[in-house]
């Protein structure tokens, strides 16, 4: 975790169209919300969502989250499976590093509230594809998402370093001379006449999500339209690995009707 730079601003006490925030967090899905808790331990946070707190990806995930839970389970057949799976493309290294993180965190996230299934008061898990084992975590059957969000929103609202603004549509980075990233452009829908409202931020983090809505048929939200994406590249980030594009497979096509 790299030490945040600090404005020394207090951000309550500003009230024209400018904020100024230690960090920035652009999205408010699971890797938005929980970027803000870890950031808000060090400086002044302030989250911006394009909807309301309720409409992301995270909200809509299903079937749970992958951990080596169980005694009979290792690390490294995790990390076997998951390359395996991988044909080959996976970042052995950033794999190991998620995969080894993955019983504490979920044991952090069954700490802050979130309600997962239990059998005998451990966490049950079940076995989905490319596993050799069950280790698929789950909270109230196939509402894994919602729950996690639930209490990552709750945790967020407690914290007094953190607040939030929904239905702040993020329209583009804002850059210095160095081509560092100095704060975002965005249009605040709450704000008279929807004015564009600059936030400036020492730090700034993109949290924004898949761009499902690209394509005719999704399972995504509506905010999913690759707009993180976008800005990174206006502002001149390099982009990695954008073949890859996943499509939730518990769908099925009727005409008219919703895809999930
Ligand atoms: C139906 C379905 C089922 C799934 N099931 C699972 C599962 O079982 N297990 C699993 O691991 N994964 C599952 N996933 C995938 C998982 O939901 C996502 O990988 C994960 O939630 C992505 O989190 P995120 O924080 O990156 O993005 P999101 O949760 O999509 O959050 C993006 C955030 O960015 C904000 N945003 C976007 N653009 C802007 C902008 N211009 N300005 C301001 N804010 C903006 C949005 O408002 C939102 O708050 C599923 C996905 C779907 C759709």
């Amino acid at each position: 975790m790299p030490e945040f730079r600090r404005y020394l601003v207090n951000i309550d006490s500003i009230s024209t169209h400018q904020l100024f925030a230690d960090c920035l967090v652009i999205g408010a899905g699971i890797a938005g919300l929980r970027a803000a808790i870890e950031a808000a331990e060090r400086c002044n946070v302030i989250i911006v969502c394009k909807d309301t707190l309720e409409n992301s990806n995270t909200w809509k995930a299903q079937g749970g989250i992958a951990s080596v839970l169980d005694k009979a389970d290792t690390f490294e057949l995790h990390i076997a499976d998951t390359i395996n799976t991988g044909c080959g493309m996976s970042d052995e290294g950033v794999v190991s590093f998620v995969v080894r993180q993955g019983p504490e965190l979920i044991e952090q996230l069954l700490s802050w509230g979130t309600e997962f299934d239990l059998i005998d008061g451990r966490i049950a898990t079940t076995l989905e594809g490319g596993h050799s084992l069950p280790r698929i975590a789950h909270a109230h059957g196939d509402e894994t998402g919602r729950i996690i969000a639930e209490a990552l929103i709750r945790k967020v609202r407690q914290n007094s370093n953190i607040r939030i603004i929904e239905n702040f549509y993020s329209i583009d980075l804002l850059t210095n001379d160095g081509n560092e990233c100095v704060g975002i452009i965005g249009y605040d829908k709450h704000r008279p006449h929807g004015a564009d409202q600059i936030i400036w931020a020492a730090n700034t983090i993109l949290a924004t999500g898949g761009a499902g809505q690209l394509y005719r048929e999704t399972t995504n939200p509506e905010v999913a339209t690759g707009d993180g994406i976008a800005m990174a590249y206006r502002a001149g980030a390099i982009l990695q690995d954008m073949e890859f594009m996943q499509f939730h497979p518990t769908t099925l096509y009727i005409a008219g009707a919703s895809r999930p």
